[in-house]
């Protein structure tokens, strides 16, 4: 079975991309004429460090060679953590280099996952998860910190980064939602190609690794976003037009920008494997996309496709993949293709296209001729790179929420800074750092890193403040105000599918103690460390402000540079991000993006607050009733009791319905409202409770999407409006039942 293209037309046609040369074909020709048919073969196997050596070189003439989850073990009198990388990739490529008799030295290219830095490395800079990078709406910063990447992977000897991942993710359960930038295609497609210049260099500056510059992976061809209930290596059912326009959107940029490799992806496309679908990988993507480099297949993800097993797949092969990751399986698999080679089943004339690909690739690489930066581990974790990555923090934090003034903080406070993610390089850089999962790493191993505690500590210390570090929020002195970082821990892959957005379900630790530092009187500013927009409806209530941090990386000081204001408690940055993912009201809303019918998120795709929108928080009356009115649009007089789902209706003097939230589901009952300040804290004395169950935080909907508010279930009801778009007419907040 082929998932066949029907409409060609529906895919964009090819562009140069600045591969093909008169000179370089010349030099493959040449190169290849001198080939043995094991030569050939050998080309297009990948093997992974974990089960190959450098002396296998001699037997089985491998064409590449991965790092993918393992690493090189440290030397006693290795002088950097960096070292035992540059030693195993010059062991390689010595290994294929070797001049002997019936061998032509063709050097192998060694590639790794640098998803988000060349994070495999102890001491590497860690940028932030693609997640939040496409908050920051930045293809500029973004192509630097493709270049940082790459410098600090060619300087560790690695010739080759598995990323950019283009996925366009429709599904927020899948566990790589943190590795796209966007539910949206357009902002993938401004991405693709910045992220793959970075990398590579621009193509006038090629060979790559002559500047520094490492080849990319365009990634994971194609659909892997759109698998149905965001199953990581599922089927994607999407029509031929919509697998184009939207999982497609990525790859024409990244090819004219001249990505040299593309990595297939795991799953199907209408029940049939991407691995084995030539359709997609010899028509569209080489035929119509005029994609010149090589296709990479992924992880042993060959021996899924019908009929194969890891050691054993013409049809991969066949389809179009012209190298495989024969991670473990490589020498079983180098086997069985050269007899399927030599017996005809596998045409010659198809490993000679494959195999000139992966030349192409090596001369417009560079991997045959200098490396200047190869060696010079100093750049690993270089500050130039550091400062890169800080300035995508600050750009990619998302503000939610903030009531009244709470941030930005002054520098001279005293703040708590709380929760399990405060003190941990490890939690706040997600998956794919130090290890395939990201766990079991302990702050020590990210020296040069900043913790988001260690981050705002300087902030404030600066300005004669103070920062106590407690994860569970008790404290020697009260403080002015207490950043609670919490969040997701890290996984990566299939690990992190979950069934829905419920950010922590029965577990309520995290609630807990922001509502115990409440209770003290203690305004409570939230940093969400997450790799997905989940609910947090209770986290968000009870909490004055409400950052998405996304996966920031190493440099945590980022945090503090936009949340810590100076010693006036001006703004030193302000918020930029805007969110690239639509943040659900439910948690059963995994998929919600933005050009869907009946759109009903909490925050809408592009949300996200500045300091310029600063809140402010109605002040509340302890009236019973249902209708308030106020003629100040700075009062809200709210309360009542109810014994029916109620419903949240903004008017404006004319009776006329501005706006509406979604009724709560269940009845509410012994509701009563107290006074809040106007930093929506709670005046003491004044109980408050709101029992039931239900919504209490809605956006609104509608005309009138410029003004925001939020109804708070746990402390008062708050009527949220930027200042800039104060309302001018009389506003009527009622609460009633049924409608
Ligand atoms: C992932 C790829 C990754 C590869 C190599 C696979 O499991 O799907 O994204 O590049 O492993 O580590």
């Amino acid at each position: 079975a082929n998932a066949g293209v029907a409409h060609p037309e529906l895919w964009p046609a090819a562009k140069s991309q600045g591969l093909i040369d008169p000179k370089t074909e010349a030099a493959v020709t040449e190169l290849m004429s001198k080939m043995t048919v094991e030569e050939k073969v050998g080309q297009l196997i990948q093997g992974d460090i974990g089960s190959i050596r450098p002396e296998d070189l001699k037997q089985y003439p491998v064409g590449s060679i991965l790092a993918g989850g393992s690493s090189p073990p440290l030397n006693s009198d290795d002088r950097s953590p960096a070292q035992p990388w540059l030693d195993t990739a010059r062991a390689f490529r010595a290994a294929s280099m070797e001049a002997r008799p019936g061998h032509t030295p063709i050097p192998v290219i060694f590639g790794v996952d640098a998803v988000h830095g060349n994070n495999n490395i102890v001491g590497a800079t860690l940028f932030p998860h693609n997640i939040g990078l496409g908050a920051m709406r930045n293809p500029a910063l973004v192509q630097k910190i493709g270049e940082a990447t790459a410098i600090e992977a060619a300087a560790t000897g690695i010739d080759w980064a598995f990323g950019p991942t283009l996925a366009v993710v429709q599904d927020d359960r899948w566990g790589r939602t943190y590795e796209s930038y966007s539910e949206d295609p357009e902002v993938v497609a401004s991405y693709a190609g910045p992220m793959v210049t970075g990398l590579q260099g621009p193509i006038s500056s090629w060979p790559s690794l002559a500047n520094g510059r490492v080849a990319a992976s365009a990634k994971h061809f194609l659909g892997d976003g759109g698998t149905q209930n965001g199953r990581d290596q599922g089927d994607n059912r999407y029509s031929e037009q919509d697998l184009a326009r939207i999982h497609g959107a990525g790859y024409p940029p990244a090819i004219n920008a001249g990505t040299m490799t593309v990595m297939a992806s795991f799953s199907s496309w209408q029940g049939v494997k991407m691995h084995g679908n030539q359709s997609l990988l010899t028509d569209v993507l080489k035929g119509r996309m005029g994609f010149d480099g090589f296709v990479i297949s992924d992880w042993e993800a060959h021996g899924q496709v019908p009929g194969c097993t890891e050691t054993n797949c013409p049809q991969a092969i066949t389809a179009g993949i012209d190298m495989v990751m024969a991670s473990n399986s490589w020498k079983g698999l180098y086997t069985n293709t050269l007899a399927q080679v030599k017996s005809g089943q596998i045409p010659m004339a198809r490993v000679d296209d494959a195999v000139r690909r992966i030349l192409r690739v090596k001369y417009k690489l560079g991997l045959f001729g200098p490396r200047p930066l190869e060696g010079k581990l100093d750049l690993v974790g270089a500050p130039e790179h550091r400062a890169i990555a800080r300035q995508a923090v600050r750009e990619s934090l998302v503000l939610l929420k903030n009531n009244g003034s709470v941030l930005p903080i002054k520098a001279g406070a005293k703040v708590l800074v709380a929760g399990d993610g405060a003190d941990d390089v490890g939690k706040q850089s997600g998956g794919w750092t130090l290890s395939w999962q990201g766990t079991g790493n302990s702050p020590k191993d990210f020296p040069g890193a900043t913790s988001i505690y260690k981050g705002i500590q300087e902030a404030v210390s600066q300005s004669g403040g103070k920062a106590e570090l407690s994860a569970d929020g008790s404290f020697k002195t009260k403080p002015d105000v207490a950043i609670v970082v919490f969040g997701e821990d890290p996984y990566a892959e299939f690990q992190g599918d979950i069934a829905n957005l419920d950010y922590k379900g029965a577990d309520q630790t995290d609630l807990a103690l922001l509502k115990k530092l409440k209770a003290q009187g203690i305004p409570v500013v939230s940093v969400f460390i997450t790799g997905r927009p989940l609910w947090v409806n209770p986290e968000l209530n009870a909490s004055d402000a409400f950052v998405a941090a996304w996966l920031p990386g190493s440099e945590g000081g980022g945090v503090a540079d936009v949340l810590i204001g100076d010693a006036a408690g001006k703004p030193r940055h302000d918020f930029k991000g805007k969110l690239s993912f639509s943040w659900p009201k439910r948690a059963d809303q995994y998929r919600l993006n933005r050009n869907d019918p009946g759109y009903d998120p909490l925050f809408a795709y592009g949300y996200g607050l500045t300091y310029a929108d600063k809140t402010r928080v109605a002040q509340l009356s302890e009236v019973s009733g249902v209708t308030a009115t106020s003629n100040n649009p700075d009062r809200y007089f709210v309360g009542g009791r109810f014994a029916a789902p109620w419903r949240l209706a903004l008017r404006d003097a004319g009776g006329e319905t501005i706006a509406t939230t979604a009724s709560a589901s269940s009845p509410r009952r012994a509701v009563s409202v107290a006074a809040v300040d106007a930093n929506g804290v709670q005046e003491a004395g004044r109980a408050l409770t709101f029992t039931g169950a239900g919504q209490a935080t809605a956006a609104v909907t509608g005309p009138s999407t410029d003004l925001s508010r939020q109804a708070n279930g746990d402390l008062a009801l708050l009527l949220q409006y930027r200042v800039d778009q104060k309302p001018t007419a009389p506003v009527q907040l009622n609460i009633g039942t049924g409608k």
